[in-house]
């Protein structure tokens, strides 16, 4: 697979940092993850906003103007094997001479990235819908930053696979934050809610969609903070991430999310939201 590293482009299995950089010894950096449908990098500008947001909120310079970054991914994605794919870009404080918390007053940024095939959701994920899991949400207060300490995530996710779930629910003072790596609606009374974009959350660029498509298809939707309770009695709950787009949870915690004939089952909301997220995304390839 192809890559980037630092100005050049190398096969991914040459490219080499130094143990002492900050991204290794610290998780001092952050990242974005850019899906490519049919070479068109999605919302490319959304995620150079977010990337660009992360970096001031840890006080990273941007090594990039815009053209600079938008001409090493269009070079990336051209030379990779495959139409869809997903573009992982990371910058890190680089590495000082020595081991050492406060930033070094020399040292040049790690800029990182690589190409590798969209992992897409299967018919399964999208037919009967996903499985996941609650977990106590013991990450730090800027969840808001893209950063690479995604140690806490990495523990929720391993428990929600070791428990057969495909997501982990992360729960914060009684109130859904999001999952361990997308974010979390639910359906109640035909009304789409979604929790606010603050520090506990990533704010995604697929939670942007699904609220555009709810505000153009007239869904009644409303943006405020969703307790456990009302998660648990949900009608339907969602996930969505820029990689796999929309799907239903169906299962969580081992008991059917919804009830009557839909219990368990993708609702007739999502039905509807896939189909114009289909159509949204044709129109963005057709672009
Ligand atoms: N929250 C977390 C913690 C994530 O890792 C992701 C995936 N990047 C998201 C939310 C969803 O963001 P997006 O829709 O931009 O993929």
């Amino acid at each position: 697979a192809p890559c980037y590293l630092n100005g050049e482009y190398l096969p991914l299995s040459q490219a080499r940092i130094s143990p002492l950089d900050r991204g290794f010894l610290y998780a001092d950096g952050v990242y974005e993850l850019i899906p490519v449908f049919a070479r068109r990098p999605f919302r490319l500008d959304a995620h150079l906003d977010r990337l660009q947001r992360s970096l001031d909120g840890i006080r990273l310079p941007n090594p990039h103007p815009r053209a600079a970054w938008v001409e090493i991914i269009r070079s990336l994605v051209d030379t990779a094997p495959w139409d869809n794919q997903s573009l992982y870009l990371q910058i890190t404080r680089g590495a000082g001479t020595c081991r050492d918390m406060p930033f070094p007053e020399a040292s040049s940024p790690t800029v990182f990235l690589f190409a590798a095939p969209l992992a897409e959701p299967s018919a399964r994920q999208r037919e009967a819908g996903l499985k996941a899991m609650t977990v106590a949400d013991i990450r730090w207060g800027r969840c808001d930053l893209k950063t690479l300490a995604l140690l806490p995530n990495v523990l929720a996710r391993q428990a929600a696979t070791e428990a057969g779930c495909d997501e982990a629910i992360l729960l914060r003072d009684g109130y859904l934050s999001e999952g361990a790596s997308s974010n979390i609606f639910i359906v109640q009374n035909g009304i789409i809610l979604a929790p606010p974009k603050d520090h506990h959350m990533l704010p995604g660029t697929t939670y942007d969609v699904v609220l555009e498509l709810a505000a153009q298809h007239g869904v009644p939707h409303q943006i405020r903070a969703i307790s456990e309770a009302e998660m648990r009695t949900a009608d339907e709950l969602w996930r969505t991430s820029s990689s796999k787009g929309v799907l239903a949870i169906t299962t969580l915690d081992g008991h059917p999310v919804g009830r009557g004939e839909n219990a368990g089952k993708p609702g007739p909301l999502m039905r509807r939201m896939h189909a114009w997220y289909d159509d949204f995304l044709n129109d963005e390839i057709r672009r």
